[in-house]
């Protein structure tokens, strides 16, 4: 057995096959027939572990050479067939240039979190500065220390999700309100923005899990006067120049005195349709005035600080915005529907 000449062989062979091959599928069982697991050269090259050691290494070098020469032939026509392949299916009219490209669709954001960046540079360039809380938060700080007492229907087991040792999902964005009370002296001007939970059945306003922003604003002379103007301002930044709003008394725990802002109808301009119910107007956001208890919990004087408090439902406003009339149409995925905006 000469390894010399049985490589010699096989290299001649393989060249010859591939300069005289024609097309593509014929090329590649070539090169299984030389290279493959089973193939010439491969077997040559396993045979190599029988020669004796003084022959081994000349025949390795030869195999080696040989293997890398097929490789490199097959390579280059393959290139030269694929080559005429493509000018013969041109000419016959089979490939036509003149199709458009493949678009590629590109994921954006969310709506709810275009609209969420969009009022947060609202309040940024008011002079708030954002901050985060945990979702999952102490019922402490979730309720007892924003003055919700023990027996309140908000801690009632069909509204949170409990986690064992006194956590439960947060209801809302305004436990952070306590964190940051407790971490700094006032004065205090922060927005939180966040994802909040609620064992809510879904429906076309309301969903289990759904995003708010929080506001709150605590110095030595903050006054009503100054949420109306903030988020009177906010309101006409958000829906036009031309956007009114009113103040509707209402109930909070943990502001006092507490109201519900509304604008006026986004679609009748305030003369009654069927998104206002006839009103002129559209329920936006709940705020009030920090309640004394509060200030109490977190060691701020009540005597000396006020401060004001705010919170929105970003899909609440997001439907506002875009017209959109049922909440789970932002969550569904559809990118018909999606797309949109
Ligand atoms: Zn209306």
């Amino acid at each position: 057995m000469d390894l010399h000449d049985d490589a010699a062989g096989a290299k001649e062979h393989a060249c010859a096959e591939i300069a005289s091959c024609e097309s593509l599928e014929d090329l590649d069982s070539i090169r299984i027939r030389y290279l493959g697991r089973k193939g010439a050269l491969t077997l040559l090259l396993r045979k190599l572990g029988q020669v004796d050691p003084e022959a081994r290494k000349s025949a390795g070098k030869l195999l080696n050479e040989a293997r890398d020469a097929i490789a490199s032939l097959l390579e280059s026509r393959k290139q030269e067939l694929r080559e005429r392949k493509y000018a013969s299916d041109l000419s016959a009219g089979s490939i036509d240039v003149t199709l458009p490209g493949r678009i590629f669709s590109i994921g954006k954001l969310n709506p709810v979190l275009r609209v969420m960046d969009e009022i947060l540079q609202i309040f940024v360039g008011m002079g708030f500065t954002p901050v985060e809380g945990p979702e999952i938060e102490t019922e402490y700080n979730n309720f007892d220390a924003l003055n919700f007492p023990p027996g309140h229907p908000s801690r009632d087991e069909h509204d949170s999700f409990y986690v064992d040792g006194g956590f439960c999902l947060r209801t809302h964005t305004s436990p952070a309100q306590i964190r940051v009370m407790k971490s700094q002296p006032p004065p205090v001007r922060v927005v939180v923005p966040g994802l909040c939970h609620r064992r809510d059945t879904p429906d076309a306003s309301h969903l289990m899990s759904f995003y708010q922003i929080e506001g709150l604003y605590v110095d030595y002379d903050v006054s009503l006067a100054h949420l109306k103007g903030t988020l009177a301002a906010f309101a006409r930044e958000v829906f036009g120049e031309e956007t009114r709003v009113r103040f509707r008394p209402h109930y909070f725990p943990f502001t006092e005195p507490s109201a519900e802002l509304d604008i006026s109808c986004l679609v009748c301009g305030g003369k009654g349709c069927r998104l206002c119910k006839r009103t002129g107007w559209l329920e936006v956001l709940g705020a009030g005035m920090v309640h004394p208890n509060v200030f109490r919990q977190v060691g701020y004087d009540e005597r000396k600080v006020t401060g004001f408090a705010f919170g929105m439902g970003v899909e609440r406003l997001t439907m506002l915005k875009h017209g959109i009339g049922d909440i789970r149409l932002l969550y569904e995925n559809d990118s018909r529907f999606l797309k949109q905006f």
